[in-house]
């Protein structure tokens, strides 16, 4: 695992294009040290999606938290809108432009993931989402992918170091390896019911060698009252209309009593899939889309330098200020020295963003997993997948 940065080689800020190196090299041979403002933004989202969730700012606070530099953010799990700077860092330019490429890499990827888990989440509307993605990640980073795919949503992981760390049981069902090692659908479905703790719910892959309402109906017969449910992962050259293949499963499984059995679907499943097949699945396992899922292009522009308002082209200049009104819950960003009292409806604006890090260390405790899940669960839940 040679070309793996270790979290030693992340924190001392290694993981650095080199045109920032040359950068502070540049100042420091001149002696200029100058006290920036910088900000995080994104100023658009990946296809269509109108908002997003922010997720990677602790592993950021980490980085900042051994810096002498103080930065605010948005909290962890946060939902925020383009142009809105989810991450200001004051200090001298030199202590953490090669941080820059850390940073960004932090925040861009962990918060794609969560913002598709978040989408698929919503899609769902109640019905269970896993995440299932691991094996389209690199294993070094999965157990990140999945905490971003939990604390967005998603109602569990699928590898066992990932749930360890987040302190939540490990979810999945059965592959097909097992089923062809077997020889038969019915008879991995046995096994497992006579092998696994009782605990885990017993959901039986009914594709691996005939049509899914034939297997369905035999697992069912085998298992009994013990089958939670049956997964399809209908391969994409077998698969036609999915949702139909659902249906049929759904009225087979009703006519012969087993209706308290659950339809699980996986394979290829996005936020637009689960909105198809909601009226026969209840429940999801989602892969790609959420682990290889676009990333926010998070950019830090430097916007004060030595207390002048300045940026570059298509960026205004001055430190900012994120307010969010307690009334009508309207958002706005202005220039941190105009910043108004008052929303446009009357009520009291307040600052999203909190100080985060500052004297080298971090501001407060860093919130727990369960906080983080909820505030991201709570503040999509109104919200649109389309603009
Ligand atoms: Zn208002």
């Amino acid at each position: 695992m040679e070309f793996h940065a270790t979290s030693e080689e992340v924190l001392a800020g290694r993981v650095c294009d080199v045109y920032f190196r040359r950068t502070v090299e540049i100042l420091k041979a001149r002696g200029l040290r100058k006290r920036v403002v910088a900000e995080v933004t994104a100023k658009s989202l990946p296809e269509s999606w109108p908002w997003a969730l922010l997720v990677g700012i602790e592993e950021c606070a980490e980085v900042l938290s051994g810096l002498p530099v103080l930065s605010r953010s948005l909290p962890e799990g946060s939902v925020f809108y383009p142009w809105e700077p989810v991450l200001t860092i004051e200090g001298c330019y030199e202590e953490f432009a090669e941080y820059e490429t850390t940073l960004l890499g932090l925040l861009c990827q962990a918060s794609g993931v969560a913002t598709c888990a978040s989408r698929c989440r919503k899609a769902a509307d109640g019905r269970s989402v896993l995440s299932f993605g691991a094996r389209r990640a690199h294993p070094m980073v999965a157990p990140m992918v999945e905490r971003a795919a939990y604390v967005a949503g998603c109602d569990g992981v699928s590898t066992v170091l990932a749930a360890e760390k987040l302190g939540i049981p490990p979810s999945g069902t059965m592959p097909h390896s097992l089923a062809l090692v077997m020889g038969s659908t019915v008879e991995a479905a046995r096994a497992f019911d006579e092998v696994i703790d009782q605990d885990v719910p017993r959901i039986a892959l009914v594709d691996t060698f005939g049509d899914e309402k034939f297997e369905a109906v035999a697992a069912a017969e085998a298992l009994g009252g013990r089958l939670a449910g049956v997964r399809l992962d209908t391969p994409g050259s077998r698969r036609g209309d999915l949702r139909r293949i659902a249906e049929e499963v759904r009225w087979e499984l009703d006519l012969r009593g087993f209706q308290e059995v659950k339809i699980f679907v996986s394979g290829g499943i996005n936020e637009y899939k689960i909105l198809e097949l909601n009226d026969f699945a209840d429940g999801y396992g989602v892969g790609t889309r959420i682990s290889a899922a676009p990333t926010v292009d998070f950019a830090m522009d430097i916007v004060e330098v030595d207390g002048l308002p300045v940026a570059k082209r298509g960026m205004a200049s001055g430190r900012k200020a994120l307010l969010g009104c307690r009334s009508c819950r309207a958002r706005l960003v202005a220039p941190a020295a105009l910043a108004p009292a008052k929303c446009h409806c009357g009520g009291a604006l307040e600052s999203l963003v909190k100080p985060l890090t500052g004297d080298g260390k971090r501001t407060g405790d860093p919130p727990t997993i369960a906080r983080i899940r909820e505030r991201a669960i709570s503040q999509a839940a109104e919200l649109s997948l389309e603009p």
